[in-house]
């Protein structure tokens, strides 16, 4: 393929992708990664123009051809390293980045680099191979099992173009040097926009493959959570919980299961209002999650009542667990209520019965009733002999 063609292909491929990208930042303006991704686009498109006209026979002057061009290749290495920092949340020092496209600018007008193309490219390379080895860093420092194979994508992105540009560098430095080891200037020149669109290819299919894998997961979390305390909802309830149970009996550990319920909370919202009731379920949710480990999950089962689910951890352990919950709940007070008491009934059961979630759901709220019935503000356990009341 020769010159003209790659670099048409080069600006079909970056219109293309800018195209997507920036229609997906107005979607969202919110993503401001989005933009960076959606600039570095741009600058590739108007270098691969620039790049195309030039090849094309028009009489381009050097200020254009390829002082800009060139510089607008770094900007595209730079913008995609921004997008990184922003998506990562990473304060981005932007005045860096546009200083950095002037000087190189600025740099093409110097003796040495206008005295040859090889020189230019001595120029360039070493500034893309360091952006894209930062880029290569902020990929490596994350750790987030959800997205590892998109981050794979874009490191291999990175981890080619590093690879092709050094290589370059090196059969360019040979020629100079008179090394010997391959001295063929034009083929290292155009192969680069062979490398140019493999690297566009790469790079931008990741950064909209990373977009669409990261709505799909924010998806997610909002289908798993309850709008109101931000909970796991029932929704998420029974396949997390099943899991919890398949690994405790795995290691042959125990597992409890927590039932509790507001007592008389239809007075809360009678006798206060429908708010006050929405505050009592958020500072339940604050109290009982406080009162948890990182590894306990849990759930807004219904309107007010909730489900924990407690791995390695038996009955006795779960009971002084709840009795920490129903104390605090009974004690602390809703900061714009003071005058509301509230307290909960509880039921338990544990995996020394049944390993099945809706078995052990249907027990623990069996010993949810029995609490109630003996007066609420109490826990009772789930025995197969009988339900005993604490
Ligand atoms: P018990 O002690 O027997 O549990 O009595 P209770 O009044 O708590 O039980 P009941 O099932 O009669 O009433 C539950 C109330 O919870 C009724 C409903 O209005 C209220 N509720 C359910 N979901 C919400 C919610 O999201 N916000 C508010 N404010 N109230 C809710
Ligand atoms: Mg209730
Ligand atoms: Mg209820």
């Amino acid at each position: 393929m020769d010159v003209l063609t790659l670099t048409i292909v080069n600006v079909f491929i970056a219109g293309g992708a800018g195209t997507l990208l920036w229609l997906l930042y107005l979607a969202d303006k919110h993503q401001h990664y989005l933009l960076y991704w959606a600039i570095a686009a741009s600058c590739m498109f108007a270098s691969s123009s620039l790049s195309t006209l030039y090849h094309l026979g028009l009489p381009l002057p050097y200020w254009s051809t390829p002082a800009l061009s060139n510089t607008l290749i770094i900007s595209l290495h730079l913008a995609l390293l921004a997008g990184l920092y922003q998506y990562f949340r990473l304060p981005l020092k932007r005045r860096w980045f546009v200083i950095l496209a002037l000087l190189t600018f600025i740099m093409h007008f110097s003796d040495v680099v206008m005295a040859a193309t090889a020189n230019r490219l001595v120029l360039n390379f070493p500034v893309i191979v360091v952006l894209n080895t930062l880029s290569l860093y902020l990929l490596f420092r994350q750790r987030h099992t959800d997205l590892t194979g998109v981050y794979l994508a874009l490191k291999l992105a990175f981890v080619f173009n590093i690879t092709q540009i050094s290589f370059r560098f090196l059969l360019i430095l040979s020629e100079k040097w008179q090394l010997g080891l391959w001295d063929n200037h034009t083929f290292v020149h155009n192969v680069g926009f062979f490398g140019l669109t493999t690297f566009a290819l790469l790079v931008f299919g990741s950064s909209i493959l990373l977009v669409y894998r990261h709505q799909q997961l924010t998806f997610q979390q909002h289908s798993e959570r309850d709008a109101l305390t931000g909970l796991l909802n029932r929704r998420a309830m029974e396949q997390k919980i099943s899991a919890e149970l398949d690994h405790c009996q795995r290691l042959a550990r125990p597992c409890s299961l927590v039932i509790f319920d507001i007592d008389h909370f239809k007075q809360v919202n009678d006798k206060h209002g429908h708010l006050a009731g929405d505050a009592a379920l958020c500072h339940i949710a604050a109290i009982t999650t406080a009162q948890l480990r990182s590894y306990d999950l849990l759930f807004r089962y219904g309107g007010e009542e909730f489900v924990v689910c407690l791995p390695d951890t038996d009955l006795h352990a779960a009971k002084q667990i709840t009795c920490r919950i129903r104390q605090e709940i009974e004690r602390a007070a809703l900061p714009d209520y003071p005058e509301l008491q509230l307290t909960i009934s509880a039921g338990l059961a544990s995996n020394s019965v049944s390993n099945n979630c809706q078995e052990l759901l249907l027990q623990a709220d069996q010993a949810l009733y029995k609490a109630k019935n003996s007066g609420r503000n109490q826990i009772c356990t789930y025995t197969i002999a009988a339900t005993t009341g604490h």
